[in-house]
């Protein structure tokens, strides 16, 4: 999942991305609020972390700009301001959830976890489709209770598709969705991912299908 992390402490910032980078997130990284408005308008994230006392544009300003352009995309303020008024304001605008700034690394990946959860329209922490099951927080995978040993792009991959499943993927979107800006990786990746990932699936009754030129989707397998 990608997320854009927008925060003007640099300090801050470096050790939120390499906390979340750690968890298996793909992070953007803006230092201000109109580069924030431009990435939101350019590219697909799963999570917005959004501080608010930002120079160019403040915080209140890009969310007001995204939920006039998107109503789902989870949003989560970080703030160093205490006033309760900023608080409601901001989930007035539209926000999802609301850290004060100090906070611990570990309430902050849980509180995404459960945006990205929420996002992906299911509150519990196991996605499970037939045999196939999905622990949310671990980020692991496994089959009638037996691990599956999936590397860290086949997780990514799984967590994309299984998040629209029964619907399509494009690889362009899989790519969107599993790479932060300026990191460069070929569609061809992608298949091998994919194809992989198919084979690791076979025992779960689910099948990772192929519409040629299209994308990929989830379904039952059928025998
Ligand atoms: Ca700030």
């Amino acid at each position: 999942m990608r997320i854009l992390l927008t925060e003007d402490d640099a300090a801050l910032a470096e050790a939120l991305q390499f906390a979340l980078k750690q968890s298996g997130y793909a992070v953007d990284w803006v230092n201000n609020g109109a580069a924030a408005d431009e990435a939101l308008t350019q590219d697909v994230f799963g999570l917005l972390i959004l501080d608010l006392g930002l120079p160019k544009l403040d915080g209140f300003e890009v969310l007001r700009r995204l939920r006039k352009r998107n109503a789902t995309l989870p949003v989560l303020i970080l703030s160093g301001r205490e006033q309760a008024e900023e608080k409601v304001t901001g989930l007035d605008l539209g926000a999802d959830d609301y850290l004060v700034k100090p906070f611990s690394l570990e309430e902050l990946q849980a509180r995404v976890r459960a945006l990205l959860r929420r996002g992906q329209g299911s509150a519990a922490p196991q996605i499970t489709y037939g045999e196939l099951s999905f622990d949310t927080v671990q980020r692991s995978a496994s089959v009638a209770g037996k691990l599956l040993a999936l590397s860290t792009q086949e997780t990514g991959v799984l967590e994309v598709l299984l998040s629209r499943f029964g619907r399509l993927v494009s690889k362009e979107q899989l790519v969107e969705q599993l790479y932060s800006a300026g990191h460069e990786v070929s569609l061809n990746a992608i298949e091998v991912y994919v194809h992989r990932l198919r084979k690791k699936l076979e025992a779960s009754g689910i099948n990772v299908r192929t519409q040629y030129g299209r994308g990929y989707l989830l379904d039952y397998l059928v025998r």
